[in-house]
């Protein structure tokens, strides 16, 4: 399994979230909130965070416990880590389209060099 540490620590530099206490790791579906309408196995990752105290906690389902046909998709571990720091610098968004996309653009960038 990729490390989350240090993806984390990485990604919250760039966001400039390194006054935040954050907090990665694996979970399994059952640790998983599950949307209305949506199976816990459908959710990739989830953060909970204190904007007072500055302290979140990303939680990355298991690669292997991710509905089969989201997995291919939705699994680049690297995607969720920022997608989830994300929400953390726009606490007041829920625009999950606007997340992802900003997420994929920063990776398209990192990873072009
Ligand atoms: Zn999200």
């Amino acid at each position: 399994m990729i490390g989350l540490d240090a993806l984390v620590k990485e990604w919250a530099a760039l966001l400039r979230l390194q006054d935040w206490d954050i907090e990665a790791r694996y979970v399994h579906a059952k640790e998983m909130a599950a949307p209305e309408g949506h199976d816990q196995t459908e959710v990739s990752a989830q953060v909970s965070s204190d904007t007072n105290f500055k302290y979140a906690r990303i939680r990355v389902l298991h690669r292997d416990e991710l509905a089969e046909d989201l997995a291919p998709v939705m699994y680049d571990v690297e995607h969720v880590v920022v997608h989830e720091l994300l929400h953390l610098r726009f606490p007041d968004t829920e625009d999950e389209v606007a997340i992802n996309q900003t997420a994929s653009a920063l990776l398209t960038l990192k990873r072009r060099k």
